[in-house]
């Protein structure tokens, strides 16, 4: 069947196409509805179907492959290398679910997950899907204030951590960071299950904070039964941000999650029971979420959990892997390859990496010099995709196993199945014609494994993402266009969102912090263009006692002292890169602050139209601030 007939079915007929998809997992009681949409824009997926994503991860391949590699753990950082069969993942999983439900946790209960990659951040991931627990992972980059704002919206029961874990040879002091949030949280956790590495300082907190390896030799030989769980129970939630300062809390399903996941195995990722697949993001992210932890066990191939940076202690980290473990398919971010770009390719050469067959690259645009490095240095195709939390799996790429269709430098592909993709016009909510730019919206329903809603917030979820034309299609929040050929482009984000090497930050997050900062009267930050990290965050302040701050010794202690408390709040990855202060911000007559205008500014572009504007001067200050 072609690409595009196979797509055609899943738009003219959604609930047939999914419903055969649906038989490449297992099913305890099948479902009787594909899909009810009685209520949109909340879709739920196969109803009445139970399931359960660790019996379709693990169990199921217990009969036909129990001594295959399961789990492949490599810490780059600690030189600790740990593999796992099914056999023995089933055997790990079973005991860290005991040891979950030891602790309180069942059924519907949130376990936030703040770890560093692991193999226990793995397994403790599995074992909650096992007991239908539901996860809430934090990436291990975010600091206090940000992991307090998520333990308050979880509410868990549970948190599992680690002393520290390590990047680039630094160490992260997990522990230390997660008492801090906790001591901010409203709704602390009863429990604190901790792995101890011998990495950084843990001082247990009685009656709250459990070792990991005491509680584990307790349950050697647990056998705890997968709990059936109905098709559109949570599985998961996941924080991402968005223009305000609170982040959303994403929640996903089970079985739409594992339709989806497994769908795309066999589509686009080329998921061959068996092989292995090494994904370079963190289980703290999506990417990370659905390809390291979910969909390569769910087609029976080995995942890899890598603790590391590209490049430390030198570039051949990854390629030792691959040769190795004769990795197949490999999907990282286009930052990443930037960051091996910059340095000789013999540590890579010096592998062979003959095994591996495609690059997947999403999370950012993937740039042309970037993507033709790929094909000289590795020989191999490169697919770009594009998708976002809310998605759970890519909304625009190349099904390569279904399609010869060529990829196009630029372009992260055609629609996937299920995403009835749309380009509407910001102002007339009419769609656009090819090469014409407007917003990349979905009609709904939006296909299994997406968004189902914001964690505790129906309201938010509405309001957020369908409502912005005056009919219910789901809003990107990206500006696209497409070609005579059908092939998409995506062309940034239509809000104030800014995404640092991969990684989406609200600017309104960085804002909230910096302005607790002392000093600070007002401030706006934008995301300014960057070689490697594709945007960087640039702050313009109005300090409190602007004068003093003329004088550069003090401007540069106060860009530093401000540095520090994004790191302190955020995390390192949110730090702006610079700091200006200036005596006004650009601002509309009514107030709405002109980020985009600045934006261009530092980018060194026509900042457009600027007839609202109240005060010119205020875009002569931002030059003058960035020595123009
Ligand atoms: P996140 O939710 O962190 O995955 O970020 C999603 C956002 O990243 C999208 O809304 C896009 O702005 C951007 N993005 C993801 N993948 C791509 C891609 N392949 N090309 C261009 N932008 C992308």
């Amino acid at each position: 069947m072609s690409y595009e007939t196979f797509y055609q079915r899943s738009i003219n007929d959604p609930e047939a196409f999914w419903a055969e998809q649906a038989r490449r997992i297992d099913w305890q009681t099948p479902f009787t509805r594909p899909l009810n949409y009685d209520n949109p824009p909340f879709a739920r997926w196969f109803c009445g179907g139970k399931t359960n994503l660790c019996h379709n991860a693990i169990d199921r391949w217990l009969p036909s492959q129990p001594e295959a590699l399961a789990l492949i753990a490599v810490s780059a950082e600690t030189g600790e290398e740990r593999t796992f069969t099914f056999r023995e993942l089933h055997a790990e999983v079973n005991r860290t679910a005991a040891m979950l439900q030891t602790l309180g946790v069942s059924r519907g209960d949130r376990v936030l997950v703040y770890m560093p990659m692991i193999a226990e951040a793995h397994i403790t991931l599995l074992a909650c899907a096992r007991i239908g627990a539901i996860h809430s992972v934090v990436f291990g980059g975010f600091a206090s204030h940000s992991l307090a704002a998520r333990i308050d919206d979880a509410r868990p029961v549970l948190i599992v951590s680690a002393d520290g874990g390590s990047r680039g040879g630094k160490v992260i002091p997990y522990k230390k960071l997660l008492d801090d949030a906790i001591s901010l949280a409203e709704y602390p956790p009863k429990r604190v299950l901790l792995v101890d590495r011998g990495l950084a300082p843990m001082q247990c907190v009685a009656e709250r904070d459990v070792d990991y390896a005491t509680l584990r030799a307790q349950h050697l030989d647990a056998q705890v039964p997968v709990v059936w769980l109905e098709s559109s129970e949570t599985s998961c939630i996941l924080y991402t941000s968005g223009t305000t300062g609170k982040p959303k809390g994403v929640q996903r399903d089970v079985g739409g999650y594992a339709v989806a996941l497994a769908t795309t195995m066999a589509t686009i990722f080329g998921g061959k029971a068996g092989g292995v697949f090494f994904c370079t993001s963190d289980i703290g992210w999506v990417v990370g979420h659905s390809y390291i932890v979910y969909a390569p066990l769910l087609a029976g191939m080995a995942t890899v959990v890598f603790e590391g940076t590209p490049t430390w202690p030198d570039c051949s980290v990854w390629w030792k892997i691959v040769e190795k473990y004769q990795v197949s398919r490999m999907f990282s971010a286009p930052t990443a390859i930037r960051v091996l770009k910059k340095f000789p390719t013999a540590q890579i050469r010096n592998h062979d990496i003959s095994s591996l067959e495609v690059l997947y690259l999403a999370g950012e645009p993937l740039d042309e010099p970037t993507a033709s490095w790929v094909t000289e240095t590795l020989g191999i195709p490169v697919i770009d995709n594009y998708w976002q939390t809310e998605s759970g799996w890519p909304i625009m790429a190349i099904a390569r196993e279904l399609s010869d269709r060529p990829t196009r430098l630029g372009s992260p592909g055609v629609p996937m199945f299920g995403y009835h993709v749309k380009l509407l016009n910001e102002h007339t909510g009419q769609e656009c014609a090819a090469n014409e730019k407007g917003m990349v919206v979905i009609e709904g329903p939006l296909p299994p494994g997406c968004i189902q809603t914001i964690w505790g917030n129906d309201e938010r979820f509405v309001n957020t993402y369908w409502s912005l034309f005056d009919r219910p299609v789901y809003a990107t929040f990206d500006w696209g266009i497409r070609d005579d050929d059908g092939y998409y482009f995506i062309l940034g984000r239509t809000d104030d969102v800014i995404n640092i090497a991969g990684h989406r930050l609200g600017t309104r997050e960085i804002e909230e912090s910096i302005s607790g900062y002392g000093n600070v009267a007002e401030v706006a930050v934008v995301g300014v263009k960057d070689a490697v990290k594709g945007q960087v965050a640039v702050a313009f302040v109005i300090p409190k006692q602007g004068d003093s701050l003329l004088l550069r010794d003090v401007a540069q202690e106060e860009e530093q002292a401000i540095q520090h408390r994004v790191d302190d709040q955020i995390g390192h990855f949110g730090r702006p890169a610079r700091i200006y202060f200036v005596s006004q911000l650009p601002k509309t007559r009514s107030g709405k602050m002109l980020r985009r205008a600045m934006q261009a500014i530092c980018e060194g572009r026509d900042p457009g139209d600027l007839t609202t504007i109240e005060d010119p001067n205020a875009l002569v200050e931002i030059r003058r601030a960035l020595g123009e």
